[in-house]
């Protein structure tokens, strides 16, 4: 790029009238200028030195959908400005100009919208947040749409994404936005009870109530290049604790550095990144190479037994719970799948194989109470 680059912008603006200033957008990070369309083709990074500005949040799934399909659910209706709150503003009046700045009014909509469809060719949930609706910022709409996101992925069996871009809790919610931090952190848990994924994809920027909560959680932690991830303000913990933070902190690549973000991932490769990631933790279908530990007619036993059911009993359990293990490396989350089959064949001690991870949590309950 020139200084020619750098004045085009301009001269087209003195020759030509009517061109919308918008046309061109200045990055932030290096000031160069970049022409709209190039900007939107390239997922809104910049094209000279990679900054990655902030992304609506539809505009994000387009890019991450198979296809640039998906759906978006209707979150339940919340209770809309609880506390009569007021500061220059009525907060009615905030959430009415958010929702027509971000084409959300007919639907009531607020900071995070949910969506679901394919990536990859595998069902997928995705609780998205708009930073420019009132700053991403969490309220009782933003918590209930997480909610139903969460629940919606048990339904569907599917893995959970979560892409916060929140300054955190909104503070005209009072008390009642504190509350969906744990809300939320109870609807990670039950996408984790059902034995799904959760990936917290976080972007810029990802901090207080939001980082303090579900933000944190995902079982795989990603993050865009760059985005600031933190609780509170590098200049309030400067103040409070009265020492200087190093270069870096808060953001991105300090987080990754120091093992709170599994990777940072660009833009432009986050979609492969995420149908990469889900295919490890997920995989819908076993591959067809699965190395038995042990030579087929050892794996046709139970299943030869399972007429005669006379076996001896201890030999039995042992070769289902081998064959458990071999399976459950084969295919995690195909629980539902071979369940079943498995019960069937299984008839009495077997039985519990394909449940038994789901159950385990219960088992060991008991077994503490029996200690007691
Ligand atoms: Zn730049």
């Amino acid at each position: 790029m020139s200084w020619l680059d750098n004045i085009r912008p301009k001269i087209r603006a003195l020759v030509t009238r009517e061109v919308p200033e918008n046309l061109w957008v200045k990055c932030p990070a290096c000031d160069q200028m970049i022409f709209h369309r190039e900007l939107d083709a390239n997922l809104k990074v910049c094209p000279h030195c990679g900054h990655h500005m902030r992304i609506a949040a539809r505009e994000r799934l387009a890019a991450l959908f198979d296809d640039g399909a998906f759906q978006e659910i209707e979150p339940p209706k919340a209770v809309v400005d609880p506390l009569k709150f007021r500061d220059r503003k009525r907060y009615t009046e905030r959430l009415r100009d958010a929702q027509a700045a971000t084409g959300a009014r007919e639907s009531g909509g607020d900071a995070a919208i949910v969506a679901h469809g394919t990536m990859g060719g595998m069902k997928v949930v995705v609780a998205a947040f708009d930073f420019s609706f009132m700053g991403g910022s969490m309220g009782i709409a933003v918590g209930e749409a997480f909610v139903a996101a969460a629940r919606l992925a048990v339904l569907q069996q599917a893995p959970l994404i979560a892409i916060p871009a929140s300054g955190g809790a909104r503070m005209q919610e009072g008390i009642l936005s504190l509350m969906q931090m744990p809300r939320t952190v109870v609807a990670v848990q039950e996408v984790r009870e059902a034995r799904l994924p959760f990936i917290s994809l976080m972007t810029d920027p990802t901090t207080g109530g939001v980082s303090a909560s579900f933000a944190m959680l995902g079982d795989i932690a990603i993050a865009e290049p760059g985005a600031t991830i933190g609780f509170a303000g590098k200049r309030v913990i400067e103040d409070t604790i009265r020492e200087k933070l190093p270069d870096g902190f808060q953001s991105a690549e300090y987080l990754h550095e120091h093992g709170m973000v599994d990777m940072v991932v660009p833009r432009q490769d986050m979609r492969e990144t995420l149908i990469r990631t889900l295919r490890h933790l997920i995989r819908p279908n076993p591959p067809a190479d699965v190395v038995r530990l042990k030579p087929a007619p050892r794996i046709a036993a139970p299943k030869a037994a399972k007429p005669a059911a006379a076996g001896p009993m201890a030999e039995s359990v042992t070769e289902s719970g081998a064959e458990s293990v071999t399976e459950s490396v084969a295919e995690p989350a195909a629980g539902p799948a071979t369940g079943p089959a498995a019960g069937k064949s299984g008839g009495g001690a077997p039985a519990g194989k394909a449940d038994a991870p789901a159950a385990a949590p219960e088992a060991e309950e008991s077994g503490e109470k029996a200690g007691d």
